[in-house]
This record gives structure tokens, sequence and C-alpha cells, in this order.
């Protein structure tokens, strides 16, 4: 059986990544999506272990020193960081894995898991962006302008990433994310079995 294709899933905070992949699941998409450890607060309605992790400051960096972080950043003053074994078992099985985390993070993968899929969720402008993420309503003024000075950095990695999916029409964003899964399962270093057994029965 083949391994899972591993994909990194960026963007700026609020161009809506947590929507499209609601969205691709409630559609049928397949995979795993990996649950992060944060050091941030829960805001209202996450729950631990579902959405994330809430961890002290001193059991994110044991961890850490633990070796039990897959790749790790500091955003916005917190630390948010991928926990290693759920990742390596799923892909093992065959599953896809999906790792929503911001660009730092992203790039660090690149450099650990060669094999992985970068993508990165582009709004479809700065004006846009910054409306959703007013209209969301989760972080105070504050945060909302730090997230938005951290977003026009976070966009200049996007040309680092491997595929862009533009998050204008919702359910577009979603057919492109599944185009890219359709795309990735079918690429010659995923098929490498099917041409050695189609090889080996030469009549
Ligand atoms: P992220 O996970 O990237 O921080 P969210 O998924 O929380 O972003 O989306 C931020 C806000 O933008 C939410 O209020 C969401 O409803 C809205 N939103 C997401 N995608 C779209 C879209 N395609 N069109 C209009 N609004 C959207
Ligand atoms: P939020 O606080 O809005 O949930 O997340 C803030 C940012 O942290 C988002 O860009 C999100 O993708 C990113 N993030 C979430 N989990 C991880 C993680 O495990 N590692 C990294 N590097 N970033 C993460």
């Amino acid at each position: 059986m083949s391994r899972g294709v591993l994909m990194v899933f960026s963007g700026p905070s609020g161009c809506g990544k947590g929507t499209v992949l609601k969205e691709f699941f409630a559609s049928g998409g397949d995979a795993f999506l990996s649950v992060s450890a944060t050091t941030r607060a829960p805001r209202p309605g996450e729950e631990d272990g579902v959405h994330y992790y809430f961890l002290s400051r001193e059991d994110f960096e044991q961890r850490l020193s633990q070796d039990e972080i897959l790749e790790h950043a500091c955003y916005c003053g917190n630390y948010y960081g991928t926990p290693r074994g759920p990742v390596y078992e799923r892909l093992e099985r065959g599953e896809n894995v999906i790792l929503e985390i911001e660009v730092q993070g992203g790039l660090q993968i690149r450099e650990k898991c060669p094999e992985a899929v970068l993508v990165f969720v582009l709004p479809p402008s700065f004006d846009e962006l910054r409306r959703r993420l007013l209209g969301r309503q989760t972080e105070d003024m504050e945060t909302v302008s730090r997230r938005l000075e951290t977003a026009r950095q976070e966009m200049q990695a996007a040309y680092d990433y491997d595929y862009i999916v533009v998050n204008d029409r919702l359910e577009d964003a979603v057919d492109e994310l599944k185009a890219i899964f359709a795309a990735e399962k079918i690429k010659t270093a995923n098929r490498k079995t099917m041409i050695d057994e189609v090889l080996r029965y030469d009549a």
C-alpha cells in the first residue's frame, strides 16, 4: 500500500483555511486533520484535543525538548506545533494528512519531509482579508492589527509553495483543494508499485 499524501495548508489568518477545510470534509473529502499543540488561550467553543491541545509554555517546551513536535513556530507571541506521532501513523496507514499551519512551520516541513505538498490559501484581496478577519469577531482590535501585519510577510512565502488555492468563491476553493489531492495521488512517486506490477506480468 502506498503512503498517504502529506499536505501543508497555510495562509494568512482570516483567509478562510478553516472554512475551506470544513467544506472539504462536509463534501466527502477524506484526510486526517492533524491537531496542533498551542500555548494560546482557547476561543469560545474551542475544545482541548479537538481544535488544539492547549498547553502551558512549560509543557510545550518540554515536549519540544523530547522531540515530540515535528515542526513549530512562534506566531504572534504564542507557540504552535505539530505532534509528530499521529502524522506518521496515519501516513503509514495510507491516509492523507493535512497540517493547517503557518508558513515558518510549512517551510520546516519541506526540509524534513521533501515529499510533502505545500498549499497556500490566498484571499481574493487584502481588503477582503481585513473584512473577513474583522467579521469573524474572535480577536480584539490589537490582535487583528498584529495578524494583518503578519499576513503581509506570510503572503511573501506563497511564492515558495507548490500550489495556490484562491478562496474567493468557497466552492471553487474546495474544488481546487480536491484537485490537488487527485493530482498528487497519480504522481509517478505514488504509482511506482503499479508500474512494477504491470511489468511483472508481461505474458
Ligand atoms: P482562517 O481559518 O484562515 O483563519 P476562517 O475560516 O476562520 O479563516 O475564515 C475567516 C472568516 O472569513 C470567517 O468569518 C468565514 O466565515 C469567512 N470566510 C471564509 N471563506 C470565505 C469565502 N470564500 N467567502 C466569504 N467569507 C469567507
Ligand atoms: P489561530 O490562533 O488562528 O488558531 O492560528 C494562528 C496561526 O497558527 C494560523 O496561521 C495557523 O495555521 C497556525 N498554526 C496552527 N497550528 C500550527 C502548528 O502546529 N504549527 C505551526 N507552525 N502553525 C500552526
